[in-house]
């Protein structure tokens, strides 16, 4: 069965008892999703408190980032396996921002998901393009070869492991957001590469998330939309109200589907 993905990349914001404060206040409401997977990344040090609080429930835990390398001389790093010990289950890779401020290159994406699966996490794999590359028509291009990059390392048996996120670089927390049209375009051409490299069966169940100034107001046009499967969402994740009502709209959208 298709898995539908509300996930909340807080960035670096919330220390430990913001981020305790915060889940206290919309836990009811978000144990209520029966159908969605609501995901929280919050930053590294507040990980295992957010864990404690949500740990007996559905909600799941990520990390917003890993290195590739089990341990070693890499200071200011975190490996798979701390991930895994301080209660998650999913790392986001390839996020936009370490893409573009912190210089990771495919590469280097691409053996963090390699690590990732190894050591038992599933990666959030972000793929995306820049304004000048949608101006000058390079849009799937570049998602294309970022996808292919991430997943030469991922076999038939892993990839039920892995979500996609398609993230237009101009709309990541600028208030702009892609159209259903401009969102689908991108997912339908993810969906396809998947399914010439996995089989059709196991791409229509890999969750494809959009994610790029998701909020309550726009959630429910794109949800409804050709191949998107839920969301990541940045600014909107911080907000209870907005996190909340996005993962509900996301869960009635999947619900009526299913009626
Ligand atoms: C993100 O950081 O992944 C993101 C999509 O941010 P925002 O929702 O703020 O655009």
């Amino acid at each position: 069965m298709k898995q539908y993905i509300v996930a909340g990349n807080w960035k670096m914001h919330k220390d430990i008892p913001e981020s305790r404060i915060f889940v206290s206040n919309i836990l009811d409401k978000l144990i209520k999703q029966q159908r969605s997977t609501i995901i929280l990344c919050p930053p590294f040090t507040a990980l295992f408190n957010v864990y404690e609080l949500i740990r007996n429930t559905s909600i799941a835990l990520g990390g917003q980032n890993m290195h590739s390398e089990p341990k070693g001389a890499f200071t200011g790093e975190i490996s798979g396996e701390m991930l895994l010990s301080a209660g998650c289950q999913y790392v986001i890779l390839g996020h936009s921002e370490r893409r573009h401020i912190f210089g990771e290159t495919d590469d280097f994406i691409r053996d963090k998901v390699k690590r990732a699966l190894q050591v038992g996490l599933k990666p959030i794999i972000c793929v995306g393009e820049k304004l000048n590359e949608r101006q000058s028509g390079e849009t799937l291009d570049v998602v294309r070869r970022q996808c292919d990059s991430a997943l030469s390392v991922v076999n038939e048996q892993e990839i039920g492991h892995c979500v996609i996120a398609y993230e237009p670089v101009w709309a990541i927390g600028t208030g702009v957001v892609a159209t259903p049209q401009q969102a689908s375009e991108a997912h339908s051409m993810i969906r396809k590469l998947l399914s010439a490299k996995y089989g059709a069966e196991n791409a229509e169940v890999i969750p494809i998330l959009y994610g790029g100034s998701v909020k309550s107001s726009n959630a429910a046009s794109l949800i409804q939309a050709q191949d998107i499967d839920g969301f990541l969402i940045g600014g909107a994740s911080l907000i209870e109200d907005e996190f909340v009502r996005i993962a509900e709209i996301v869960e009635d959208y999947v619900k009526q589907r299913e009626l």
